[in-house]
């Protein structure tokens, strides 16, 4: 996914939560993995033997749904241009309630190649293959140490790489003969230092040859004291710092530790995107009390700061969802923009008049409030990240200030 933007990662992700609340009625949602070298042809004799198949279905409603979700598919894939990536399929008689039943289709174009063909029937999609692909694409940057080694890796997805070994010269504890005890531990922290500052020079330019879109964290592990030292006393690159993302004791500062390093993470790798999440949410909320001038919110500032260059990060709710309309009028040709929060299935507003002329107005565009915010940081270079409501910070973002906040690179007064 090293090609994808935030964004795009963003709708991917959007996708696979909608897929995923979906459920059939009885085994009838058909998932139909699709891999580029893939024959069509064999695909589609395939599924007629599906088709064939399926009529031993005991429920004829389920058999129904299913050949009817399998001459979907045969028809869609008459026409189809298989992407570099292939494709995936999503098609079946979703249940809306009310004692009803949808026939959907959603198409996906996959971040990474499809390796697998698969045909899937069950209650519910079979999404696993492309939720790998979105964990597959989180690197974390590595880095154990103590006082006499450190090694600095990568870990993308499952697989961990070392970069670099680094060994320092800081003296033992004993002082040899000769030297005065103060002298001796002047050198000592000196080298310490020393060490550290070059540890840190050295990971920092690892982890910044990682996209930073796909940058979810840094793991630091060793023995306490020693990382708390290190973490507290900001060697990392400061864009670094800001993504530290968690610390564990390990024993090992060699290559194994690094392993070692992961394991202990464990279970909580998951929660660490939380972690970065709420560091930027900090960020913010320090600024925002420190009256600095460079915290902003509210759609509309953050889209003036966002148009002159101002914003170094841009924060946005994942749970946001508005719609900007371009709304003109029929007959003069007034327009305005309006911003309009959106839950699906809820009924628009009726639009009224022109408040100049009085004549019916009208929509003319319609864009995703986060694609527009997404394509101006895009074309002024700030950053864009998507918060999660998972923790208060995040909760605290889109409903108390209208999921839209920005960190500035300076005060605009705006
Ligand atoms: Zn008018």
């Amino acid at each position: 996914m090293s090609e994808q933007s935030a964004h795009q990662k963003y709708e991917f992700k959007k996708k696979l939560e909608n897929l995923r609340t979906k459920k059939g009625r009885g085994t009838e949602l058909v998932s139909l993995y699709i891999p580029p070298d893939k024959q069509i042809s064999d695909i589609t004799s395939q599924l007629k033997i599906e088709h064939g198949q399926a009529s031993n279905i005991k429920s004829k409603l389920t058999k129904t749904n299913v050949q009817g979700a399998i001459d979907s598919l045969l028809s869609r894939l008459r026409y189809v241009d298989v992407p570099e990536n292939g494709i995936v399929y999503f098609t079946g008689a979703v249940d809306v309630g009310a004692d009803k039943t949808n026939m959907e289709t959603t198409i996906i174009e996959p971040p990474q190649p499809i390796i697998t063909y698969r045909y899937h029937c069950d209650s519910s999609f079979f999404l696993e293959p492309l939720e790998e692909m979105l964990k597959e694409a989180k690197t974390y940057g590595l880095l154990v140490l103590d006082r006499r080694e450190a090694t600095i890796g990568l870990l993308t997805g499952k697989h961990i790489e070392s970069y670099r070994h680094l060994t320092s010269t800081v003296p033992g504890k004993q002082r040899k003969g000769g030297q005065s005890a103060h002298r001796f531990q002047q050198l000592r922290l000196i080298a310490i230092h020393d060490f550290y500052k070059r540890i840190g020079d050295a990971a920092s330019d690892v982890f910044m040859t990682v996209d930073h879109k796909n940058f979810e964290g840094v793991l630091l592990g060793g023995p306490s004291p020693t990382k708390e030292e290190f973490q507290s006393g900001e060697f990392f690159h400061h864009e670094i710092q800001k993504k530290l993302a968690g610390m564990f004791d390990v024993a090992y500062t060699d290559e194994s530790g690094l392993s070692e390093l992961v394991n202990a993470a464990g279970d909580k790798l998951m929660d660490l995107d939380l972690m970065v999440e709420k560091n930027l949410m900090q960020d913010f909320f320090k600024e925002l009390v420190s009256d600095s001038g460079k915290a902003t919110y509210g759609e509309d500032n953050v889209r003036e700061n966002l148009m002159v260059g101002a914003v170094d990060i841009l924060l946005i709710s994942e749970d946001l969802r508005a719609e900007r309309e371009t709304i003109r009028c029929t007959s003069c040709g007034f327009e305005k923009k309006v911003t309009k929060e959106f839950r699906i299935g809820e009924a628009g507003e009726s639009l009224g008049n022109c408040q100049q002329c009085g004549s019916p107005l009208e929509v003319v565009e319609k864009i995703d409030v986060v694609d527009e915010l997404s394509a101006l940081s895009d074309q002024m270079g700030s950053r864009v990240e998507f918060i999660s409501t998972d923790f208060v910070e995040g909760d605290q973002l889109l409903n108390a200030f209208g999921g839209i906040v920005a960190v500035l690179r300076y005060n605009t007064g705006i």
